[in-house]
């Protein structure tokens, strides 16, 4: 690793990376170090990865709209937005390094689960023969899910889907229509084209494709500049109430804003869909179903003396289980094996996260704490 240009490929000076190696974190993976940058600062994406003689640069932060109407021609300078399906699931990429595909999660850490697991699902060896300076990202969708659980029609464990192709190094994307050509012949799996419009029309587009994906629950879209340099995020209110309705079952352990952020994101779409009395009165209905019954359900599983935690199912190869087991705990989580099955050559195990500040404000309050406010 010694000699390495760092700075060269990151495209930065010598002194700001002094500055930025002050706060990477440096890590190992079975027997290899690496370092990455584990927050938001300036000059780099968070996730960056610094691996061997080469970089892993972070999937950057795409930015969110309220409002469709004003943001998306506000936003982006090109003639044509490309509309893609926004998924649910956790964010990844895979690189590879001196000859073994490695999978690093959004805070540029490699993920053993996902790395053993991405081998299962997609033969990405052809691929990366090919284009060996590829960045492969992607999302990890479905139930059985160690990090963001969310259920697909058709998906019944862990599947991967693929949006975007960039250079490991540079982090620049491919095109849009060039990266899903490759992706299909390269047999990959992708998220879904919902449309490319014309920028003045895709607000109005967008709003309608919402209103689609709404019904079925899912995420949202993200909007994308024909070379991928502007990205857009909105998301349904399925989505944000399904959120708010997860973090209310453990409310003292979601940060605030991350409820409050979701709040507001409720408030513009009722006015920017310009609901009457009866709809907007139909959403705050739903919107306090999901954080009073959240709650409720909470209070009363600790009233009669259960724990609230964050609960997970994986289903995989017995060594990779393993392996997910190790790296949660080695992050400083405590993690509770509930149930622990074989199937056929899987080793299927529920487990738990424990989390501790809503069992223990909750169980303080019922026991008639006073609170100082
Ligand atoms: P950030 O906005 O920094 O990426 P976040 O955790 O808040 O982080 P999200 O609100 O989920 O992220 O929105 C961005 C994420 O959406 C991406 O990081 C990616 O993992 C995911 N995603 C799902 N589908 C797509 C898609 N089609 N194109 C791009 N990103 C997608
Ligand atoms: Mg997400």
């Amino acid at each position: 690793m010694t000699g390495t240009d760092y700075h060269r490929l990151l495209g930065m000076g010598e002194e700001a990376f002094e500055n930025l190696e002050d706060h990477l974190e440096r890590r190992e993976y079975e027997g290899r170090e690496y370092r990455h940058v584990p927050d938001y600062r300036r000059g780099v994406e968070r996730g960056t990865a610094l691996i061997a003689d080469t970089v892993v640069r972070g999937f950057p932060k795409v930015p969110r709209t309220l409002v469709l109407a004003e943001g998306v021609p506000n936003h982006f300078d090109d003639r044509v937005v490309v509309v893609e399906e926004k998924l649910n699931g956790y964010n990844v990429r895979v690189a590879e390094i001196e000859g073994e595909r490695l999978a690093f999660s959004r805070s540029g850490q490699i993920c053993p689960f996902t790395t053993r697991y991405l081998e299962r699902l997609v033969d990405l060896e052809p691929l990366f023969e090919d284009h060996p300076e590829a960045m492969v990202c992607g999302e990890m969708i479905g139930p059985e899910n160690p990090y963001t659980a969310h259920d697909y029609p058709g998906v019944d464990s862990l599947e991967f889907r693929a949006f975007d192709w960039r250079d490991r190094v540079s982090g620049e994307s491919l095109p849009v229509d060039e990266r899903r050509e490759r992706y299909e012949s390269f047999d990959v799996p992708q998220t879904r084209l919902l449309g490319e419009y014309d920028v003045e029309d895709a607000a109005e587009e967008v709003r309608r494709i919402v209103r689609e994906l709404d019904e079925e629950g899912r995420e949202g879209v993200i909007m994308k500049s024909p070379d991928v340099s502007t990205q857009l995020k909105y998301t349904t209110s399925a989505a944000n109430q399904g959120d708010l309705a997860y973090a209310f079952t453990l409310p003292f352990d979601y940060g605030q804003p991350f409820m409050f952020r979701r709040l507001i994101r409720e408030a513009f779409q009722t006015v920017e869909w310009d609901e009457g009395d009866d709809e907007a009165k139909a959403r705050a209905h739903e919107l306090g179903e999901a954080i009073l019954l959240s709650m409720r359900d909470t209070i009363q599983t600790i009233d009669e003396g259960g724990r609230v935690d964050e609960e997970h199912t994986v289903r995989a190869h017995p060594e990779t289980v393993d392996a997910l087991l190790e790296h949660l705990r080695g992050q400083g989580l405590t993690v509770d094996v509930e149930d622990d099955r074989r199937e056929g050559d899987d080793r299927v195990v529920t487990f738990v996260k424990r989390v501790q500040s809503t069992n223990d404000k909750t169980r303080n309050y019922l026991e008639g704490h006073i609170v100082k406010e």
